[in-house]
C-alpha cells in the first residue's frame, strides 16, 4: 500500500451467542442514516428478520435499502432446497454486494448473518475476501452472526462479542412482539 493510498472503511463484526447483533448493526444505521449516509443491508439468511425491523426499516427509505438473499433457511421447515441452490444464493448474494461496493452509492453496508451461511459451509474464506478488499475508504462493512471466523476476526477492527448472560427464552417465555420481531 502506498502512503498516498486512504485506509479502506472500516470492518464491524457483531458476533457471539448473546442477543443484540442485528440490533447493534441496526443502530449503526440509524446513526449512519442520521448523517444522510445511504446504508444497504444485505440479509443473507432470508426469513430471518421479522415485522418490526422491516417495517421500521421502510420508514428510512430511500436512504436505507434491504435486499434479501438467499432461498430460505438451510435444511429446516419447509427447506425443499438442494444445497447446491443455497450455495448458489449465498454466491449470488455476494455478486449483489460486489455490485453495491463498487457502485460506491452507500457508506454503510450490512451483511447481516453472514457467519450464518459461512458457517453452514455455503460461502467460503475466498468468496468473501474479495468483498472486503474492495470496500473504499468511504465505505464501511459491518457482519453480524454467530461464530465468526478467526480469519475475518484478525483483519476485522472492531469486534463485539454478545455474550449471553440472561435470555427470557432460558426461562421459557417465548419471542415477543417489539423485542425480538
Ligand atoms: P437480535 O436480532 O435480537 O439482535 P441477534 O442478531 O443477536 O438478535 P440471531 O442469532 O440473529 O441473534 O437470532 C435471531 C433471533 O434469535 C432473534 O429473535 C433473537 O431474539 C433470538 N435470540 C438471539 N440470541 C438469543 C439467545 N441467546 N437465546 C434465545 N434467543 C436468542
Ligand atoms: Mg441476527
Amino acid at each position: 500500500m502506498t502512503d498516498s493510498k486512504k485506509s479502506p472503511g472500516l470492518l464491524i463484526v457483531y458476533t457471539g451467542n448473546g442477543k443484540g447483533k442485528t440490533t447493534a448493526a441496526l443502530g449503526m444505521c440509524v446513526r449512519a442514516v442520521g448523517w444522510g449516509w445511504r446504508v444497504c443491508i444485505l440479509q443473507f439468511i432470508k426469513g430471518s428478520w421479522k415485522y418490526g425491523e422491516l417495517e421500521g426499516i421502510k420508514r428510512l427509505a430511500p436512504e436505507v435499502e434491504l435486499h434479501v438473499v438467499g432461498q430460505g433457511f438451510v435444511g429446516i421447515g419447509d427447506d425443499d432446497k438442494s444445497f447446491e441452490e443455497h450455495q448458489e444464493a449465498a454466491r449470488q448474494g455476494l455478486a449483489e454486494v460486489e455490485q453495491i461496493l463498487i457502485s460506491q452509492a452507500f457508506q454503510l453496508v450490512i451483511l447481516d448473518e453472514l457467519n450464518n451461511a459461512i458457517q453452514l459451509g455455503l460461502l467460503t474464506r475466498e468468496d468473501i475476501q474479495k468483498i472486503l478488499d474492495i470496500r473504499s475508504e468511504q465505505q464501511h462493512i459491518v457482519i453480524t452472526g454467530r461464530d465468526a471466523p478467526d480469519w475475518m476476526i484478525d483483519q476485522a477492527d472492531l469486534v463485539t462479542e454478545m455474550k449471553e448472560i440472561k435470555h427470557p427464552f432460558q426461562k421459557g417465555v417465548k419471542a415477543q412482539k417489539g423485542v425480538d420481531w
